[in-house]
């Protein structure tokens, strides 16, 4: 099921759990600590105080009072401390604590700040990395709306080789193409797809069957994942989404191009670029946010 990258504040947001990145005396503090705090209100610091604290890496929950979510799982993520001090495990361990807490309560929303990256001072290119990672590796084994909220763009640094390459190829590729996007709406029958690919379409599992039932209208975004599940090239996938009604057109359609001239399928990295582009990002998830 899906996972999506949202510029924010995630006070606002409205899944049934946001993490906190809090510190280990969970009594409030700053960033997006304070702002949890303050959105909740006071009856948080008071359910916060019977809690005994928590440590790195562990987390606990609490019900949400005034926010939009029904509970807050507090984490206290590793201070940077130039790598040497276990910080990766750590940080890891802040993710997979919230998420099987959220798992056992079968839930089926929630979002995350980018822990540690801000007061805490992890290199933030290492810290998105370890959270789309983790968040990757328990969607294959659990259905549920994840998200990771970005407060600050400026934030979402991509150490990656392929940026510079992207870049100019998005500089080269710049021309105008004439736009198809009337879309048929409907799948074409003579690809064969398995409604189990929902995963590796980042999209919402009901949503997927219907779209390849023909019940739902396929839009362009879901036509290109659909493409990506299918690890079709670059000339399949030209004809797919033809036959879908669309061609590849905007900017988010070049940067599918790249993506699928170098045979790279995979839906979790591809969408890091498209956020970092500003571009919507590939899948659909349940909730609207
Ligand atoms: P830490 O102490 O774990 O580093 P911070 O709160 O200082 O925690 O920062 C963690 C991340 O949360 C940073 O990327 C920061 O920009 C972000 N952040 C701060 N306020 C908010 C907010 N209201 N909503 C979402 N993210 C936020």
């Amino acid at each position: 099921m899906p996972f999506k990258i949202i510029n924010t504040d995630i006070t606002k947001v409205n899944t049934e759990v946001i993490v906190n990145a809090a510190n280990r005396s969970l009594l409030g503090g700053g960033g997006v600590d304070g702002a949890i705090h303050n959105a909740a209100g006071y009856e948080l610091l008071k359910e916060c105080k019977n809690l005994g604290g928590c440590k790195t890496g562990e987390a606990k929950i609490t019900k949400g009072y005034n926010l939009p979510a029904e509970y807050i799982i507090h984490t206290v993520g590793p201070v940077w401390q130039g790598g040497f001090s276990d910080e990766e495990d750590y940080l890891k361990k802040c993710y997979e604590n919230s998420l099987n807490i959220f798992k056992s309560l079968k839930l089926k929303s929630i979002a995350f700040p980018l822990i540690s990256a801000g007061i805490y001072g992890y290199p933030k290119d290492k810290a998105i990395n370890i959270a789309v990672s983790v968040i990757k590796k328990f969607l294959e084994s659990y259905d549920a709306d994840i998200f990771l909220v970005i407060f600050d763009r400026n934030d979402f640094i991509l150490n990656n080789p392929l940026f510079n390459d992207l870049d100019s190829y998005l500089i080269k590729n710049s021309v105008k193409i004439p736009v198809n996007n009337s879309g048929v709406c409907k799948i074409p029958g003579n690809y064969n797809i398995n409604y189990s690919l929902y995963k590796k379409a980042n999209t919402d599992k009901k949503f997927f069957i219907d779209i390849i039932n023909n019940k739902e209208i396929c839009d362009k975004n879901t036509a290109k994942a659909i493409s990506i599940a299918l690890e079709l090239d670059v000339y399949n996938s030209e004809n797919f989404l033809s036959e879908c009604g669309f061609s590849l057109s905007d900017r988010s359609d070049i940067i599918f191009r790249y993506f699928t001239e170098k045979n790279f399928y995979d839906i979790f990295e591809i969408n890091k670029f498209l956020f970092k582009y500003g571009e919507p990002l590939l899948g659909t998830t349940a909730l609207k946010i």
